[in-house]
């Protein structure tokens, strides 16, 4: 298979066990993290006999209802929130996945990537066997099915097959594993609901079911839920473990706690040693909304020049970010934001944005401050340069694409139209972070097998 047609799969994930009518809590538990994916939307649900799904293209509340719940009864349920890199979004790589067998039917559903999924597809195909999609999800289905043995030990021999990292929770007809990747790049957290269990990629879908945090899933853990009780299997142990980094600069929600830390914190940290490093004299701070802003308030605390909402977020569009095409990104973009002229009209700008991926939102933010009247615009960036691509399923920019990888800081400058240019550095942003983070789109230093991807990146 060509590389070319592979869809991976970077979103977020839920599951609920031992909890009645688990569909719509599965639905009110995606809901809150939307932000991750939004051109798909899936929930499975079993009732001890059946597991049934529904799925479809878009938003949460575009796709599941009252009636399309009460369609997926049972106290077991999976969803998914998707965002398709690299390709355009198809139904048929939406999730969960479903399995039907004369052994038994499952429904699964992950986040990340597998980096060795070409070669393990076209092995399979060789093999005579036909994919519906081209997601990661499927190939690990059918990985899971093919081995022998008790559901469990299907799920460990698929492990042991696959690179990258992957993270996934599946439905059976009376059971539930939620399984994290060895270096627990993508997270997943466990809390407790009623009489069972909640899990899901950010903690923020815990207040919303009014559920009790237990404790994250540890990398290369496989948790078994079952009626008669929890087990957990460790089938990788890797000695690093490598939380994503960029959770905390674009991907969480600020309340929502990543590898222990508080996203919103985090950011507000990277505000202040972004403040440590300005020179600029400047009459208004303004922050990019939404994921700058906990920084851009610190920066102009720590700075002592005012925070001024300069830039308006219209909340009922998607993310420009989860837009497939440059083309759709742009004109998104433009209909998300608006800068306020009567505040920054005239006004020395220090505008803070959260990163810098093609460069393309950066100089569009920078021209509407400067068409709304602004006399200077200073971009500061509240995290280092992005110049190596995402291979673990976060982000779908190719390294070819990435501003950080083709320009350098006063070229980028030139392209954004603005007076200055200054990201935080890479040694202030690991003071801010957990040293347990993964730092590969910053550093290149990639630790977990690139398999389909070696030596094709430039580090
Ligand atoms: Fe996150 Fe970047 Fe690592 Fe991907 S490469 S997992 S986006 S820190």
């Amino acid at each position: 298979m060509d590389q070319t047609h592979i869809v991976q799969d970077s979103s977020g994930i839920v599951a609920l066990f031992g909890v009645e009518e688990a569909a719509q809590y599965a639905y009110l538990a995606l809901h809150a993290i939307q932000h991750r994916g939004q051109d798909g939307v899936g929930i499975a649900a079993s009732d001890g006999d059946t597991v049934r799904v529904h799925k479809g293209l878009g938003l949460v509340n575009e796709n599941m209802n009252g009636p399309i719940l009460e369609q997926l009864p049972g106290d077991i349920a999976i969803g998914q929130v998707r965002m398709a890199t690299y390709l355009e979004p198809h139904m048929e790589n939406v999730q969960p996945m479903m399995v039907r067998a004369h052994q038994g039917s499952f429904a699964i559903a992950t986040t990340g990537m597998i980096t060795n999924a070409i070669g393990l597809r076209n092995q399979m195909e060789d093999d005579g066997l036909i994919f519906q999609g081209s997601g990661d999800a499927e190939l690990l289905a059918h990985l899971i099915q093919r081995n022998e043995g008790k559901f469990v030990e299907k799920i460990r021999k698929a492990n042991e097959m696959i690179t990258g990292a992957c993270t996934y929770v599946v439905a059976t007809n009376d059971h539930l594993y939620a399984v994290r990747d060895p270096y627990g790049v993508h997270s997943l957290f466990m809390a407790k609901l009623k009489d069972g269990y909640a899990f899901s990629s950010e903690t923020c879908s815990f207040t919303i079911l009014n559920a009790e945090y237990v404790r994250e899933v540890k990398p290369g853990e496989i948790i078994v839920l079952r009626k008669k009780g929890m087990k957990t299997i460790q089938y990788s142990n890797k000695e690093e473990k490598k939380t994503c980094a960029m959770e905390y600069v674009y991907f969480s929600r600020p309340d929502s706690i990543v590898n222990e830390k508080n996203v919103h914190h985090v950011r507000k940290m990277c505000g202040y040693y972004l403040a440590k490093q300005e020179d600029t004299e400047a009459d208004i701070v303004v922050g990019v909304p939404d994921s700058a802003t906990s920084a851009a308030a610190s920066f102009s605390q720590t700075l002592g020049v005012p925070y001024e909402y300069g830039l308006i977020k219209n909340r009922y569009i998607g993310s420009t970010f989860i837009h497939p095409t440059k083309e759709q990104r742009e004109q998104g973009m433009r209909v998300r934001l608006n800068a306020i002229s009567s505040v920054v009209r005239g006004k020395r700008v220090l505008l803070v944005d959260d990163s810098v991926v093609n460069g393309l939102t950066s100089r569009r933010i920078s021209q509407l401050m400067k068409e709304a009247g602004a006399k200077e615009v200073h971009l500061r960036i509240a995290a280092p340069m992005i110049k190596y691509p995402c291979l673990y399923g976060y982000e779908r920019t190719g390294q070819q694409d990435l501003a950080g990888f083709n320009y350098t800081v006063d070229e980028m400058r030139q392209y954004f139209h603005v007076d200055s240019l200054r990201f935080l550095s890479l040694e202030d942003f690991k003071k801010c972070v957990p040293e347990t983070s993964c730092l590969a789109c910053f550093d290149g230093n990639y630790f977990a097998e690139l398999s389909d991807y070696a030596g094709k990146v430039k580090v």
